[in-house]
């Protein structure tokens, strides 16, 4: 059985501290939300001299982000600096994800997806997407691609069990820290007839691309959730192939072994992340990252003499809001 809790706080940082901080009384008398490097690190040394507890938590992109460049964490979950024009990517997949949150909900309520249903969810996510700067073509092409999905898995025998339901679990504790994960799976279901849960991961593709069962994401996912299979449904937008050639799900399967491997690397990082949280160690640059997942996005502001760097913010970047896992949606 899963055991799923609900979102009892936004994870809006990186890091919380436990046990009545004092400068933080006035909130819960458990669990504070902290708001700024300095007073992690403020909260790090209470904890240091008080023998209080830091919590750290984290989602697998920003474990992603962590492992690939530390400077890159640095700026993107610290910092909170986005390309000024790398959001419609992501605007697209957070479109289409909409469309699929609406359409598992009501079957996750047990409604018929009719016409007048299908139809329904098509105005909404219509509605939805002005919320993004998409042109008119792309909203039209997001739609047709969902009404193409709706007809190619019609029959399909998925009993959603959670659509987007966020998640904090512990996968480590000491008397110093705890580590939480926090993920927001796209679809958590079983087929009918069997009791398996299993994890469904919705990935807008204009081309297809093979992922990887080592994949932070995946591994969290079935770590969090006790299963033992996460599921890629891979939505393509490729206007040249036929639904079954685009609309493909590929399994993973995963072991005890493995998971519990992930689990250790995982805590690993979390104890390096609490030491380099505090700016005092630096944030290095991983130069063997720059050109991965299509060239790292702050590729002009590391190439950029030092010294010019900061004036690159407000051109060619700019201070976006903090991460947030229900928000980053590929
Ligand atoms: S450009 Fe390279 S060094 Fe700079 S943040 Fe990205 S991966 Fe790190």
């Amino acid at each position: 059985m899963i055991e799923l809790r609900k979102k009892e706080y936004e994870i809006k940082h990186n890091y919380f501290c436990v046990h009545n901080y004092p400068n933080y009384n006035h909130m819960s008398d458990s669990i504070v939300l902290l708001d700024s490097i300095r007073e992690i690190s403020m909260c790090a040394e209470v904890a240091e001299k008080d023998d209080r507890k830091i919590i750290i938590a984290f989602d697998a992109t920003e474990l992603d982000n962590w492992e690939m460049c530390k400077f890159r964490w640095h700026m993107f979950h610290q910092r909170h600096i986005r390309g000024k024009h790398q959001e419609s990517y992501f605007e697209k997949g957070t479109v289409l994800h909409y469309f699929m949150e609406l359409y598992y909900k009501a079957k996750l309520n047990k409604e018929t997806i009719d016409q007048a249903k299908l139809e329904e969810i098509v105005e909404r996510g219509r509605i939805k997407s002005l919320d993004y700067d998409l042109t008119t073509e792309e909203v039209a092409e997001t739609i047709f691609q969902f009404r193409e999905y709706h007809r190619f898995y019609e029959d399909e025998n998925i009993i959603p069990l959670y659509v987007e339901e966020p998640f904090t679990v512990e996968i480590y504790s000491d008397q110093k820290i705890q580590v939480l994960i926090a993920g927001q799976p796209d679809l958590i279901f079983k087929y009918s007839g069997s009791s398996d849960i299993i994890v469904m991961d919705h990935k807008r593709m204009s081309r297809n691309t093979d992922y990887s069962p080592l994949r932070n994401q995946f591994n969290l996912y079935a770590t969090a959730l006790k299963t033992d299979t996460v599921i890629v449904n891979k939505i393509g937008f490729q206007k040249t192939l036929k639904p079954k050639d685009r609309f493909l799900r590929t399994p993973f399967v995963y072991n005890p072994e493995s998971l519990d491997e992930w689990k250790q690397e995982a805590v690993r990082e979390a104890k390096e992340m609490i030491l380099y949280n505090d700016g005092s160690k630096g944030f290095p640059k991983n130069r063997t990252s720059c050109e991965k997942w299509n060239g790292c996005y702050l590729q002009r502001y590391c190439a950029t003499r030092p010294s010019g760097r900061e004036f690159l913010i407000g051109s060619e970047y700019l201070v976006g809001t903090p991460w947030d896992i229900g928000k980053g949606l590929e």
